[in-house]
């Protein structure tokens, strides 16, 4: 068993201090955190109930897998906060999203080279847009193996929140190496959830997608098609007002 938890911090953060410094990026990450899932553990095989029959299993994206690695990059602040007015999503806000995905396909490549050189394999699925269009199911879910992985705990947005908040972007590579995994934190992260009254996510869901009764996925999918337009690239099927000017934008705020 490889305790690689230390080694994966600092993979991740070269990759994250390189793109920041070389690739004439505008955004900016916070400290990343980084969590390990036994791809045998069991939360997996419910995803097909939780998230659809065609979420696949670690065993099915990597022949022998043994472990599934997840990492969240926080937006800085003013990336988060800049996405607080109006009904489109911010600027800086769309092109993180986009940077992002660029750098998680760079943290992924950097991370499966380090694993091939320890004598293992690694495979990854893609940041995003790998799910059905028509019933808007993934075949991978990066939040919810960060879920099992131990990152964070679900919110009434339905996003994950983690020790530095929802206001950022997950991803996930898994692996034939057996590394040492992480604990799942038994505490809500959510306010509502650990009883406290909140529903703020719910309130900056001014389009009706997000309610007390839960996510309406089309609804949301629609919003987010709306900033494509505006922004006239097929990648900006963003939105994110449920997660920006909440307490659990930038913190776990059970934890504060
Ligand atoms: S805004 Fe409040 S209710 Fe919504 S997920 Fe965050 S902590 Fe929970
Ligand atoms: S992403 Fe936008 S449309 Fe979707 S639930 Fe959040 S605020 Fe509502």
């Amino acid at each position: 068993m490889l305790r690689l938890q230390k080694d994966l911090q600092l993979w991740i953060e070269q990759e994250i201090n390189e793109f920041s410094q070389n690739c004439g990026v505008a955004s900016q990450w916070r400290e990343p955190l980084v969590a390990v899932a036994a791809a045998k553990d069991e939360l997996f095989a419910e995803l097909k109930q939780a998230v659809g029959p065609e979420h696949q299993l670690p065993e099915d994206m990597l022949p022998g897998a043994r472990s599934v690695i997840c990492y969240f990059l926080p937006f800085i602040p003013a990336i988060a906060n800049s996405n607080s007015e109006s009904r489109r999503a911010s600027l800086p806000w769309f092109r993180a999203y986009l940077e992002t995905n660029q750098l998680i396909a760079r943290i992924n490549s950097r991370l499966k080279q380090e694993l091939e050189k320890m004598g293992g394999k690694a495979d990854f699925a893609a940041a995003t847009h790998n799910f059905s269009r028509e019933k808007l199911i993934s075949f991978w879910s990066h939040k919810h193996a960060a879920y099992i992985a131990g990152l964070g705990r679900f919110g009434n947005h339905q996003m994950l929140i983690t020790d530095r908040g929802s206001a950022g972007r997950i991803g996930s590579l898994i692996t034939d190496l057996e590394i040492t995994r992480d604990t799942r934190p038994d505490q809500e992260y959510c306010l509502n959830r650990a009883g406290e009254k909140c529903n703020r996510c719910l309130e900056r869901c001014v389009f009706g997608a997000l309610t007390a009764a839960g996510l309406d996925k089309e609804k949301c999918y629609q919003i987010c098609l709306k900033n494509v337009d505006f922004f006239k690239s097929e990648n900006a099927d963003v939105c994110g007002k449920c997660t920006t000017l909440v307490p659990c934008a930038l913190k776990n705020p059970v934890d504060a």
